[in-house]
C-alpha cells in the first residue's frame, strides 16, 4: 500500500508518519535523503546531482525522478509514505505515471490552529524536545532535562506566511489533482495526533 501525506506545516504531517511507521511498518520515502544518498554512489545521476550542489541550485524534477524510479524498483512492495513530495503540480503528475498510489491523505487544518501551533512552538535548548505555548500544561522550563523552551529561529510570522503562501500556490493544485482521480481522503487533523491516527485508520483498512 503506497500513501501520499499531503498538509500545511504543524499540520502533524511528521507525527502522522511516525505513527504509520510505528503501527503499520510503512517506510517513509524522502526525496531529499534518496538525493543525498545518491552522491555516495558512482552513477551519472550521483555527478548531475554534485554538479547542482556545487553549483547551487535545485536539483531539476527529473533527475529527482530518475532516483525516486530507481529506489522504487528495488524496494519491492513495501508499503511505502511519501511525505513531503509531491509539493507541486508536475511532481504529482510524475509520481503518478511511475508509481503506484492507493490513498492520498490530507490534513485538513483551520488556520487559526496552524498559527497557534506554528507560532506556538518552543523547543528545548538542551535535549531538543519540542512544546507548546498553547498547551495547558506547558511550563517554560523542560520537564525531561531541565532545559529551557525557546522560540526557533523560522518560528516567525512572516516564515509561516510564506509556507502557507507556497502551499496554496503549489501543492492545492495536488489536492486537486488527487481528488479528480478518485484517490483524496480528507482528515480533520485539527484536534491531535491520536483524532488524526483513528481517521487514518478507517481509510488504510479496506485496502
Ligand atoms: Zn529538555
Amino acid at each position: 500500500m503506497n500513501i501520499v501525506l499531503i498538509g500545511q506545516i504543524a499540520s502533524g504531517k511528521g507525527t502522522l508518519s511516525q505513527n504509520l511507521q510505528e503501527e503499520y511498518g510503512f517506510e517513509p520515502i524522502s526525496i531529499g535523503l534518496l538525493l543525498r544518498r545518491e552522491t555516495e554512489k558512482d552513477t551519472p545521476e550521483a555527478k548531475a546531482i554534485e554538479d547542482c550542489l556545487t553549483r547551487g541550485v535545485l536539483v531539476s524534477d527529473d533527475l529527482a525522478l530518475k532516483v525516486l524510479k530507481k529506489h522504487l524498483d528495488t524496494i519491492g512492495d513495501k508499503n511505502i509514505i511519501f511525505d513531503g513530495y509531491p509539493r507541486n503540480l508536475s511532481q504529482a503528475k510524475n509520481l503518478f505515471e511511475i508509481a503506484r498510489i492507493d490513498k492520498v491523505i490530507f490534513l485538513d487544518v483551520d488556520e487559526s490552529v496552524i498559527r497557534d501551533r506554528f507560532l506556538g512552538r518552543r523547543e528545548c535548548n538542551k535535549c531538543g524536545f519540542v512544546s507548546n505555548i498553547n498547551n495547558d500544561d506547558y511550563t517554560p522550563t523542560c520537564h525531561r532535562c531541565g532545559g529551557t523552551f525557546a522560540k526557533r529561529g523560522d518560528n516567525n510570522e512572516d516564515a509561516m506566511i510564506s509556507k502557507m503562501k507556497s502551499f496554496a500556490c503549489d501543492t492545492l493544485p495536488v489536492i486537486e489533482f488527487f481528488r479528480d482521480r478518485g484517490l483524496l481522503c480528507s482528515v480533520d487533523a485539527g484536534r491531535n495526533a491520536e483524532y488524526t491516527m483513528e481517521q487514518v485508520r478507517e481509510i488504510i483498512k479496506d485496502i
